[in-house]
């Protein structure tokens, strides 16, 4: 909804959203600061090299959600919840959010009317259509729609998918997800495929990944090149090396780095995400690679109990960081090289100080813009033994 005024963008609904805390800041400032606030983060380790930006910073969030409801009038409602709440505000296109995702978003809208589907209501527990998820290739054009409904059935379910792909013929799959508890989870465990193969591919890197409905990918793809790019460099990799991909995802770090290694073990905890990592190897034709649902931790103490050498770790930990058992048994293990990959950098300065403590310092780190407008800092660092 953002529309530019000169050079400022106004958006009418920034102030309930919060998504974007930096709308009105030109993006030159925006990388600015963010550089210098990384800079000072990691004085006490490391000079940090200059932030990696975006040349079109726009619409680059390839993975859109958008909550159902209904206004007072019993209107169809689409959009973000208002911060810290459950209240839905009306969105309809959004500055960083991909453009065909927030089309198809209003189009499934327009067509609840017709099929008297109504959008649930948290409140009273009426009403089917929960969420929307819609994620898209950004390098193949696929694109996935979920539709999460709060009961299996959807009414003329044939002819609702015969609708919506005809306003987007561009979709290649739909979904049917079913969340019936009262969660703040936006999907729930049931899947049913209604069109398509029920995810999409994208490439990164010269490799074909493979995203279900709840994998975890990144959500700007052309910055994720970049940063994967940076972990290869730092990994330095000659051929021989035993690596690992700790929070490997779907695989993506792990199966890049394949190439240039002499083994590979990626470990995961989310059971799909696993499942996709396995079909993505086969899918790359890629035979030095192994992964496992495990906690990342675990795995890594069972390696290092068990005299296992590793040669270069890679750690990609959601926002909360690693684990102590984790530094603790990477310690153990004294891998080379760890190139440690954080969307936050508060827990990695925590971590960091852990393994800087036992052996390791922190040779190289790089700010790499994934998330324009908003205040978010993600970055690579490589650490090596001392
Ligand atoms: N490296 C991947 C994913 C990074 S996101 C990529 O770049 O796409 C972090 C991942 O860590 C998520 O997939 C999440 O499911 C996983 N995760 C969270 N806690 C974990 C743990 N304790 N052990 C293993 N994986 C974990």
């Amino acid at each position: 909804m953002a529309e530019k005024q000169g050079n400022k963008k106004v958006c009418p609904v920034s102030s309930k959203c919060g998504g974007c805390q930096w709308i009105n800041r030109p993006y030159g400032e925006q990388l600015q600061s963010k550089a210098v606030r990384f800079r000072k983060m990691m004085e006490p380790f490391c000079k940090t090299e200059g932030i990696i930006g975006m040349e079109e910073p726009e619409h680059y969030r390839c993975k859109v959600h958008a909550a159902f409801g209904e206004d007072r009038k019993h209107n169809a409602i689409s959009g973000i919840y208002e911060e810290r709440s459950h209240r839905i505000v009306s969105v309809d296109s959004c500055l960083i959010e991909n453009e065909k995702a927030d089309a198809i978003v209003v189009s499934v809208r327009g067509l609840l009317k017709s099929f008297k589907i109504r959008p649930y209501n948290e409140d009273t527990g009426y009403g089917l259509l929960r969420h929307v998820l819609v994620r898209v290739g950004h390098a193949t054009g696929q694109i996935l729609v979920v539709l999460v409904l709060s009961s299996p059935i959807l009414p003329s379910k044939n002819n609702f998918v015969k609708a919506l792909l005809k306003l987007h013929p561009e979709i290649t799959s739909i979904v049917i997800n079913v969340n019936d508890r009262n969660t703040s989870m936006v999907l729930g465990e049931r899947e049913q495929v209604v069109y398509g193969k029920g995810y999409i591919e994208d490439r990164l890197c010269g490799k074909v990944f493979r995203i279900s409905p709840k994998s975890f990918y990144q959500v700007n793809p052309v910055q994720t090149e970049k940063l994967y790019g940076k972990a290869m460099e730092y990994a330095a990799l000659t051929g021989k090396e035993t690596v690992l991909d700790a929070y490997c995802g779907t695989g993506t770090i792990g199966l890049i780095a394949s190439e240039y290694a002499g083994r590979v073990i990626g470990v995961e905890l989310n059971g799909d995400a696993v499942r996709d990592a396995r079909m993505n190897a086969k899918q790359n034709q890629v035979k030095n690679i192994e992964f496992y649902q495990n906690d990342a931790g675990r795995l890594l103490l069972q390696m290092a109990e068990q005299g296992e050498k590793l040669d270069v770790l890679f750690m990609d930990p959601p926002r909360s960081g690693s684990s102590q058992e984790f530094l603790d048994a990477a310690v153990r293990i004294r891998p080379g090289r760890i190139v440690y990959i954080s969307c936050n950098p508060e827990t990695l300065v925590r971590d960091l100080k852990i393994l800087t403590g036992q052996g390791y310092r922190v040779e190289r780190s790089v700010a790499v813009d994934m998330f324009p407008f908003t205040e978010g800092i993600e970055s690579v660092s490589l650490l090596t033994k001392k």
